[in-house]
């Protein structure tokens, strides 16, 4: 391909595994005859040690230039330190809808078939972050506080891209994941909307039911089957896409496309995993495949399936496995056998 016909996009490898996954994604686009240019940026702990900045100026315009973004993980600090950079890019770019497959790829696993799509709400809920402590006599955290705020604009926005994903798919069914009965208006306003939506827009084209989020775990245990699509709120969604990535191999085998009108960020669901970072161990396949979903972004879908295919046949045909999916096979002898199923053709 000559480089004048290269998308240009974005490349942050991130934090603890984040480079060791980034170059193994890289090394297999470029056999697959990527279309991406990659300009390559920092952002998370990296960016804070080198430049004093979890989000750099920099990062943000060439997603501004780009639109387009492939993204290691990025290391949040708990209780204290800087915002996640994750939920500042989301917001950043309006990336309002993260969608989540989880699609069984080794047969023979305590879940066969499974063939999920999670779709969850990504600017709003309970994770805009005005949180606030009160002082009580002289313990200043005393009192612990979150807001969660749910607009009917938003609800509407994440329903329709929800809706419309599943039809455009040929997928059955959209499931409603909610907590009405104990958030009345946090997630109240959700199952309204969506229930206004389906009966105004969306009976005749395809199926909705709705379910309370607690339920919905413990069936998507019992009988993930019986799920196709699921939509919901932003921390439910966070929550639950875990759990689906459970039902495939675990987070090694679960990606994400963060999609707004103006840009889009691809990343595999798990964090920096820096209990394995350095040691060449990591699973590069969630990675791989939010690469996969980067390429049907572009509409380079023959790429996609071929990457799909080859992920495919490595991990079952050759069974060349990493160790979190009870394999011997490090990040790089992974990638490289990636790379010689993908040259096979
Ligand atoms: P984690 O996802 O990093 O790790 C959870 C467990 O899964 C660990 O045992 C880890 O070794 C394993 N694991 C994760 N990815 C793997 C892979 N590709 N191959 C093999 N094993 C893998 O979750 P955590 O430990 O709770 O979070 C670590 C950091 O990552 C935190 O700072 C958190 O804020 C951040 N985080 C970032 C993102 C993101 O950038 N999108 C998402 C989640 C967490």
């Amino acid at each position: 391909m000559s480089s004048s016909a290269r998308i240009p996009a974005t490349l942050i490898a991130g934090d603890g595994i984040g480079p060791e996954i980034v170059e193994s994604a890289v090394a297999v686009m470029e056999a697959l005859g990527s279309p991406f240019e990659w300009d390559r940026q920092e952002a998370g702990a990296a960016a804070m040690k080198a430049a004093g900045d979890p989000l750099p100026a920099a990062t943000l315009d060439s997603i501004r230039r780009t639109r387009l973004a492939l993204k290691g993980p990025l290391e949040t600090p708990s209780g204290g330190g800087w915002r996640s950079s994750n939920v500042r890019l989301r917001e950043e770019f309006r990336l309002f809808a993260n969608v989540r497959p989880a699609r069984t790829i080794i047969p023979g696993g305590r879940f066969d078939n499974i063939d999920l799509l999670l779709i969850r709400e990504n600017l709003e809920g309970l994770y805009i972050g005005h949180e606030h402590y009160v002082q009580i006599d002289d313990d200043p955290h005393a009192v612990a506080m979150a807001t969660g705020i749910n607009t009917r604009q938003g609800c509407r926005h994440i329903l329709e891209y929800a809706f419309e994903t599943a039809i455009a798919l040929g997928r059955k069914k959209v499931t409603v994941v909610h907590k009405a009965n104990i958030m009345k208006a946090l997630t109240g306003i959700f199952l309204e909307t969506a229930q206004q939506m389906h009966a105004e827009r969306y009976k005749d084209r395809i199926a909705m039911d709705t379910i309370i989020v607690d339920a919905c775990a413990m069936k998507l245990v019992l009988n993930p089957w019986q799920f196709d699509t699921l939509v919901t709120t932003n921390l439910f969604g966070d929550i639950l896409s875990d759990l689906t990535a459970g039902l495939v191999g675990g987070l090694g085998m679960a990606p994400g496309a963060n999609i707004g009108a103006d840009a889009a960020i691809f990343e595999a669901v798990h964090g920096s995993a820096p209990d394995i970072a350095g040691k060449g161990l990591a699973n590069p396949t969630a990675l791989l495949l939010a690469a996969a979903q980067m390429l049907d972004h572009v509409k380079h879908h023959e790429s996609a399936n071929r990457l799909r295919k080859a992920i495919d046949d490595t991990l079952n045909v050759d069974q060349v496995r990493t160790g979190d999916l009870g394999g011997k096979a490090g990040t790089r002898e992974y990638t490289q056998a990636l790379v010689a199923r993908i040259k096979q053709g």
